[in-house]
């Protein structure tokens, strides 16, 4: 099979074959440490260091801590410990846009020296107002002419803070025509009379992203710059400061941002999420935040294959929350043990089971490979059944437990209801059934049949757990595009978080570590909670339903596709 490059990988070919790097492939991530990563994020560390990876490359981490307001030194740790959790590796490639601020100020200063940047003294508002619109050219700001000494000069008392905030800025001088936005005098440093994280009071003038980017690209010599579509138009701008400072010139390639549904992205948008409490943190397993999806259970390599399948492409669109679900369950179906657990229990007594005694039947750990072997699960004379598996007067085509039906129990014997009892308010406290000695194992000997497995445990012998089940966080495909104009809050989903304190498991589950992803069967995948799961306290959390509907989505999409 010959494998179908994506664009970038075309791109990368076609320069290792021109030696236009001399060979190399150097890319980065480079993220700002305002905030913790995303499933986008992870896009694009699985697409940066993926390439490395299958060029033999290396990927640099990079934090793009150029604004000293909004970043704080918990996320750089929590960044990192993301980035090492997807399995990525940067060596000892990890760098700060901050440990450049003395080289790109110089750079600033050629500029300047130049006559291609000038310090200009309107307000944040006049530059507004002068930069024009897209059908209109821009005017030129009144202090465009300053003379190189009067530059010189005001730039260097605006870096040692003799200034007021946004009293002045830094503007490269290149055209208020252009019919692209951004190269009509883009700002290249602003007063910030703020203390960074890093450098602490040094600095009072902090460069601006298109700037600064592509001269960190440019510092540390790397070759393809992977960055997200809406910079396209800011290449332009990535190609002049480097042209005009004449400095080695890596190239900017723009691809798709990652989009979901039923979820917003934007770090802006989930700390609202948690600030207001809709969700209890940056690890809530309903954000699409990458300790979030951890928390959930989801697993490295699940997302490092999701990034895959989704690949890349430069327009962009909007990837069903169902396909992550699809490649977590098609990942655990081969490596999750099958445990049986009942959520919402109700107790089933065996009459015609002898008192007292209990046995073991051999349950398959994992009928997707042998190698996971067999145990051993209790039974005994009171059992734990699903309350949903029963009903006392069933609809036509209820197949599961109901007075004088009979169903097989999972890995031990077929099991008949006989009568139910009741509290005072009528409500089902234990049903009383028989069961049939010759069915153990789970089929019978005269040949008839059951249309019903149901799963259970045994009461004397469950463990006690805590269980939440998720759903999704909005009701709405995509919250942040509402016709009224409501904005995402709107379409949180109410039902998004359902605890259950009352579960019932098989006891093979009381010393799982923290993290253990299971499938408790009919149910679908668990994890045990990362942070309050212990064998005193079990809690699990559902990753995902058995039922795929990612699979059913695409039949959906085929039929269209076929109608088009
Ligand atoms: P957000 O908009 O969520 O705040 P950001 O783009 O401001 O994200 P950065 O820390 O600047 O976040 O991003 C680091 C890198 O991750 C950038 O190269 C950016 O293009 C990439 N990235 C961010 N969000 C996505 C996404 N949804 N899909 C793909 N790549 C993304
Ligand atoms: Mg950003």
């Amino acid at each position: 099979m010959t494998e179908t490059k994506n664009f970038i990988e075309q791109i990368i070919d076609e320069d290792l074959k021109t030696g236009k790097y001399g060979g190399r492939v150097h890319t980065r991530f480079p993220p700002e440490p305002n905030g913790y990563l995303h499933i986008g994020h992870a896009k694009s560390i699985c697409l940066n260091f993926g390439l490395a990876e299958k060029y033999n490359g290396v990927c640099n981490l990079r934090f793009d801590d150029t604004n000293p307001i909004k970043e704080d030194t918990s996320y750089t740790k929590a960044i990192q410990e993301d980035i090492k959790w997807l399995g990525y590796d940067w060596a000892d490639r990890l760098y700060y846009a901050s440990d450049y601020f003395e080289q790109m100020y110089e750079y600033a200063v050629q500029l300047v020296q130049a006559g291609k940047a000038y310090v200009c003294s309107l307000s944040e508002k006049e530059i507004r107002e002068y930069r024009g619109t897209v059908k209109e050219p821009g005017k030129p700001s009144p202090y465009r002419n300053r003379s190189v000494e009067e530059n010189l000069e005001l730039l260097e008392k605006m870096k040692n803070g003799e200034f007021e905030d946004g009293q002045h800025t830094l503007r490269a001088k290149i055209d208020m025509a252009s019919a692209n936005m951004k190269m009509r005098d883009p700002l290249i440093y602003r007063i910030r009379n703020a203390k960074h994280h890093r450098t602490g009071d040094k600095w009072h003038i902090y460069p601006m992203y298109d700037f600064a980017h592509c001269l960190e690209d440019s510092i540390e010599n790397i070759t393809h710059s992977l960055c997200s579509i809406e910079f396209e138009n800011n290449r332009p701008l990535y190609d002049w400061f480097l042209d005009q400072l004449s400095i080695y010139h890596p190239q900017q390639i723009e691809f798709a941002r990652l989009n979901m549904t039923y979820t917003v992205m934007s770090k802006r948008k989930l700390l609202k999420l948690i600030e207001e409490g809709y969700v209890s943190g940056w690890d809530d397993p309903r954000l699409p935040t990458i300790r979030g999806l951890r928390r959930r259970g989801y697993t490295p390599s699940s997302i490092r294959e999701f990034s895959n399948i989704i690949g890349v492409a430069k327009s962009d669109s909007t990837v069903d929350y169902a396909l992550l679900e699809h490649v977590i369950r098609k990942e655990l179906n081969k490596t999750a043990m099958r445990v049986m657990g009942v959520l919402k229990p109700l107790k089933v007594i065996i009459d015609n089971y002898p008192e007292g005694e209990e046995e073991y039947l051999e349950a398959v750990n994992n009928p997707e490979d042998p190698e996971y072997g067999t145990r051993q699960v209790p039974f005994s004379k009171e059992l734990y059944i699903e309350q949903d598996d029963f009903m006392e007067d069933p609809p036509p085509k209820f197949y599961r437990l109901a007075p004088g039906c009979e169903v097989r129990l999972r890995y031990a014997y077929f099991l008949k209801c006989n009568s139910v009892e009741k509290d005072e308010d009528g409500k089902i406290t234990a049903l009383h059934c028989t069961y049939d000695p010759a069915t153990k194992g789970g089929s019978a000997p005269d040949g008839r049949k059951v249309k019903a497995t149901l799963h259970w445990v045994s009461a004397k012998h469950a463990i006690d757990a805590e269980v939440r089940l998720y759903d999704n966080l909005f009701t709405k495909e995509n919250p942040e595009n509402s016709k009224d104009g409501r904005s995402f809050e709107h379409f949180i989903n109410e039902n998004s978080l359902q605890i259950l304190k009352n579960c019932k498991l098989e006891p093979s589950l009381q010393e799982v570590k923290p993290e253990t992803r299971v499938q408790f069967e009919r149910l679908g995948y668990f994890c045990a909670d990362r942070f309050d799961h212990s064998s005193n306290n079990l809690v699990f959390n559902r990753i995902v339903t058995l039922r795929d509907t990612w699979k059913k989505i695409q039949k959906r999409l085929a039929k269209q596709n076929k109608k088009k």
